[in-house]
Order: C-alpha cells, then sequence, then structure tokens
C-alpha cells in the first residue's frame, strides 16, 4: 500500500489560501492588540491626568488652609505689636498683655501660644501659664533671625518643641522696633503641627498618599501620613525643588517622592503671601491599582474575544489543511488512476506472451494505415507469418516450450527494422503479422524474406520438422493494396495475403510468397 503524504503545517503555509488566511488572522489579531493597548494605554494617561488635576486643586485647598491660619495668627501679633508700640517704652503691663494674648489664644483654635521677649530673650508677657523658670529664648532661630532683619515681616521658623509644654509648634514670630527703629525685642505666636495633622486627616486618601507643608526653604513643617521624624528634614535636593518650583509656582508631575521614594503623581503649590510650599501626591501602585480595577471587565472580555477570534481562526486553519489534504489525496488518487488507465490501455494493446502488438492493435493500426493510406495515394502492405510445423513441434517438446518459440520467433521479427512506420503484431496461436504502410509490393517481399531468414538464422532447433536443417521456420504471404476508404479494404487485404501465405506453404515452406503487385482494391 502507497503512504500517502500528510500536508505538515509548512504544506499548509505554502498553499495561497492558507497563507492568505493565517497572515489575513495574524494582522486581525495584531490589530485588535494594538487597539486594545492603544485605548487602555489611553484610559492609563486620563486617569493620571485627572489624578494630577486632583492632586494640584488639593495642594491649593492645602496652601489656602496654611495662608489662612497663619494669616489668623499674624493679625494676632499685629494687634499685640500695636498695643506694645502705642505705649511709652518701659511701660508696658505684663500682666495686662498676657491676659490680652491667653484671650487671643482661646479665639484661634490653631494658637499654642503667643510669647513676648525682650531683646535679651528674657519672657516678659506669655499666654501659657506659668513660664518655665531660667529660661531664656534668645537661642531660638527666628531671634537671630530678627536680630538680624530689621523689615516688619512675619517669620515663619522650622518647627521645634515648646519650652512650655514639649509639644510640636511653628513658630510664628515679629520683630519690635524702639523709637529708634533699634531692636526691642520679638513677639512670637506657636502654631500647632496638631493643628495640620488634624485638618488634613479630614481629607479621604488612601494610605501612600502624601500630603506635605513645607517652608518655602524646603524644611518639612508637616507630612501626612509620615511620623514626626520626618518633620524638619531638608527636601532641596528633590525633584520638586530641583526641578519642578524653579519654573512654575504651581503645578503638576510624576517622580520619586524624597519623602520615602515612592512614585506618586503630585500637584504642588507655592503660597503667595507666606513663605510656604504645599504637595500633594497620589500613590500611583495604588492609583494604578485602581485604575486596573476599574478597567478589568473591560481586559477580561477583551482577553475572551481575543481568545474566541484565535480559536476560529485555527478552526479555520484546521479545516483549511484537511482541504488541502483531500486535495492532495484526490490528485494523488488521480496520477494513480491515470497510470492505471495508461496501462490498462497499454495492455489491452500487446500481446501478453510476445509483447507484440496484439490482435486488437493490429486491427486498429491496419485501419489507419488503409485510411492514411487512402488521403495518401500510397500502398500499404501486409506479410501474414506462420510458423512451419508448430504442431509438432508441441507435440514434441511440449506446450511450456512451445511457448518459449513464441517468443524466440517473436523476438527475432521485432529485431528487424520497419523503418520506424511498420507494426509487427502477433495475429494469433503462432500467426504474426507485418503490416507496411507506404510499402510496394517489390519491398513488402524482400521484407518477408527478411523475417523468413531472420528466424532461420535463430536456429531453434524442431527435430520432427520436414525442413531438413530440423530448425524452426516460417512461411509469409504479402499481399499490397491501393485503399479506397472502403469497409472490406482489410479484409481483401488480409485474404490476399493470406493466399500467399497459403502459396508459399504448399510451395514447401520456409520461405515468403507474394499475391503480386499491388492491387487496387476497387478493382
Ligand atoms: P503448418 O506448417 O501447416 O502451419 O503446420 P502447423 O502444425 O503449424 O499447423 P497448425 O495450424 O495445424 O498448428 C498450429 C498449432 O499451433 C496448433 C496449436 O497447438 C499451436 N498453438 C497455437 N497457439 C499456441 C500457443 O499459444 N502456444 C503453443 N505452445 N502452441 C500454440
Ligand atoms: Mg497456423
Ligand atoms: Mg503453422
Amino acid at each position: 500500500m502507497t503512504s500517502r503524504k500528510q500536508p505538515s503545517s509548512f504544506s499548509l503555509l505554502s498553499s495561497p489560501l492558507g497563507r492568505s488566511i493565517a497572515i489575513s488572522g495574524c494582522l486581525l489579531i495584531l490589530a485588535v492588540i494594538l487597539m486594545n493597548g492603544w485605548s487602555l494605554r489611553d484610559s492609563w494617561q486620563l486617569s493620571v491626568n485627572a489624578a494630577r488635576e486632583t492632586a494640584v486643586n488639593l495642594a491649593l485647598s492645602q496652601a489656602r488652609q496654611a495662608e489662612d491660619t497663619f494669616l489668623q495668627t499674624e493679625i494676632s501679633l499685629r494687634e499685640i505689636q500695636r498695643n506694645i508700640q502705642q505705649r511709652p517704652p518701659g511701660e508696658v503691663n505684663a500682666d495686662e498683655l498676657s491676659r490680652i494674648m491667653r484671650e487671643q489664644r482661646s479665639r484661634l483654635p490653631q494658637l499654642h501660644g503667643l510669647f513676648y521677649y525682650d531683646p535679651s530673650g528674657r519672657w516678659i508677657a506669655w499666654s501659657t501659664g506659668r513660664s518655665p523658670a531660667g529660661v531664656n529664648n534668645s537661642d531660638r532661630e527666628y531671634f537671630a533671625y530678627h536680630r538680624l532683619n530689621g523689615h516688619n515681616n512675619i517669620h515663619i521658623g522650622p518647627v521645634i518643641h515648646s519650652r512650655s509644654t514639649g509639644e510640636l509648634v511653628i513658630p510664628v514670630s515679629l520683630r519690635l522696633n524702639d523709637r529708634a527703629g533699634g531692636f526691642a525685642g520679638i513677639l512670637l505666636a506657636t502654631v500647632r503641627v496638631d493643628y495640620f495633622r488634624q485638618f488634613y486627616n479630614y481629607y479621604e486618601l488612601d494610605d501612600k498618599d502624601v500630603l506635605v507643608l513645607m517652608l518655602a526653604d524646603s524644611t518639612v513643617l508637616y507630612a501626612r501620613p509620615m511620623p514626626d521624624s520626618y518633620i524638619g528634614r531638608n527636601l532641596s535636593s528633590s525633584h520638586l525643588f530641583q526641578q519642578m518650583l524653579m519654573k512654575s509656582d504651581r503645578g503638576s508631575g510624576e517622580w520619586n517622592a524624597a519623602l520615602d521614594g515612592l512614585p506618586r503623581v503630585f500637584g504642588f503649590v507655592r503660597s503667595e503671601r507666606y513663605p510656604l510650599v504645599v504637595a500633594a501626591g497620589f500613590d500611583k501602585t495604588s492609583l494604578r491599582e485602581n485604575w486596573l480595577k476599574s478597567r478589568l471587565q473591560d481586559v477580561i472580555l477583551n482577553a475572551v474575544l481575543l481568545a474566541i477570534m484565535l480559536a476560529v481562526g485555527i478552526w479555520i486553519l484546521r479545516q483549511v489543511r484537511i482541504n488541502i489534504r483531500n486535495q492532495h489525496e484526490l490528485a494523488h488518487l488521480r496520477d494513480e488512476l491515470t497510470t492505471i488507465n495508461h496501462t490498462l490501455q497499454s495492455m489491452a494493446m500487446i500481446d501478453g506472451l510476445t509483447g507484440l502488438a496484439n490482435r486488437r492493435q493490429f486491427d486498429l493500426f491496419l485501419r489507419d494505415s488503409l485510411k492514411r493510406a487512402f488521403r495518401s495515394g500510397k500502398p500499404v502492405s501486409l506479410v501474414m507469418i506462420d510458423i512451419d510445423f508448430f504442431k509438432q513441434y508441441n507435440d514434441a517438446y511440449g506446450h511450456v516450450a512451445g511457448d518459449q518459440c513464441l517468443e524466440n520467433v517473436s523476438a527475432a521479427l521485432r529485431g528487424m527494422s520497419l523503418r520506424g512506420i511498420g507494426l509487427t503484431a502477433r495475429y494469433g496461436g503462432e500467426e504474426f503479422a507485418l503490416i507496411l504502410p507506404e510499402t510496394s509490393a517489390d519491398e513488402a517481399l524482400a521484407i518477408a524474406w527478411r523475417a523468413v531468414r531472420a528466424v532461420r538464422s535463430h536456429h531453434i532447433p524442431h527435430a520432427t520438422t520436414t525442413i531438413p536443417a530440423r530448425i524452426v521456420t516460417i512461411s509469409a504471404g504479402c499481399a499490397t493494396l491501393f485503399s479506397t476508404n472502403q469497409e472490406d479494404d482489410m479484409k481483401k487485404l488480409k485474404q490476399l495475403a493470406d493466399d500467399a501465405l497459403y502459396t508459399a506453404k504448399r510451395k514447401g515452406r520456409n520461405q515468403a510468397a507474394t499475391a503480386g503487385k499491388a492491387i487496387d482494391a476497387g478493382s
């Protein structure tokens, strides 16, 4: 059984249909992936942009709250400053002032305390009960600041621990001048860090989102949700101070926070009124997680769609593959059938024993030759051949040897050249025929004699023949005819050749005889 060739994936892709389906499928899937990727990217960008906008608004709200807090504090300080500066020097009533301070403090929840220090740092008046014994505040940063700077603006300093209560406070101070403009002491308001802590806790934010209040010099005043150890840190090397604030007083962007190194989406604002900077930052990781959650349904739906497309594509390719395999098998079967057909056809025309043309082919060839001869006007000759005393041969040697003898005689006849236009056939039994188109009677007789000699030259022993040489011989009778294209042309020619054969037999066999010059079949 012949093994059938299975088309491999290579043969699938090498077929134009398979290739075009595979390429279009891949392009389609690629397009869907790209479109989805593009839309996801867009959606993520939109989500980041929205977060940036929210961060800026949050920073603006923080900045406004910080400005309000410090503005109210400044107003209190200025009121006390006016009160002190209205009185002649040395006539300040400390008790009265402390009472006013307590009153002011009770009005403003952000205030931790109000203080008045003389130029040497000694406590003159304060709002927070008793002063700690023997304390002098001239070592504080704001003291040094106001001694050096003669202006009348408030100064907001870095966070300190209150000497009166130990609480974390932001010092807001104002310089007092004497009439000559000299340094006459300091008014100090301390703002509670807890006030901002409380305010920032109002916002609904994730654990890793940050709100940071800083001095303009980048010192942290308060950072939510960091522990208090972050207070006082200097962030001057941060992206915010190195890049963003250099370009603009407000804005947004994405960078890693200097506080903890986490990537965040930030909004920031620099206060116009006070040397303050605020920043609000959303944790990018949780932002991405939330975004992914909101897109999860879409992503799953698209993945399912993609899987369906893939499955359909694979199914179509498999169908194409089956189709191609069927086509291959059909082509293979067709080739096999064609070959079998050719074999059958040639078998139908060939004699099984001798390999010469059989009777069927003899008839077709003779009819064809007569038709052509009619058109060309040339003669057709026929030589009928019969083995002499073949019955005796069979009787003497048996039928198997008889068959062998038939094969040997065939070989002798096949070895004759018939100029490529004639046909050697086994007519039947031990009779053979040579069809010789375009051959005259004389030429035919010469060929018949060549046949007689050819068989003779094989020297096939025949003990029971009457031929003296005791070998197998043949008798041949030839006839020649000009075709009239009539149905009985064949019959006539065969009859004439047969008669001539009979003549040869009669004359003693082992020879050729002719019916004479070519006859016109019409005569
Ligand atoms: P003649 O010289 O008059 O032709 O004598 P003959 O014996 O050849 O005459 P006949 O035609 O009576 O004998 C033909 C014999 O050929 C009869 C038959 O046994 C034998 N024969 C015919 N076909 C075959 C064949 O295919 N194989 C064998 N072995 N013998 C065959
Ligand atoms: Mg015979
Ligand atoms: Mg015979």
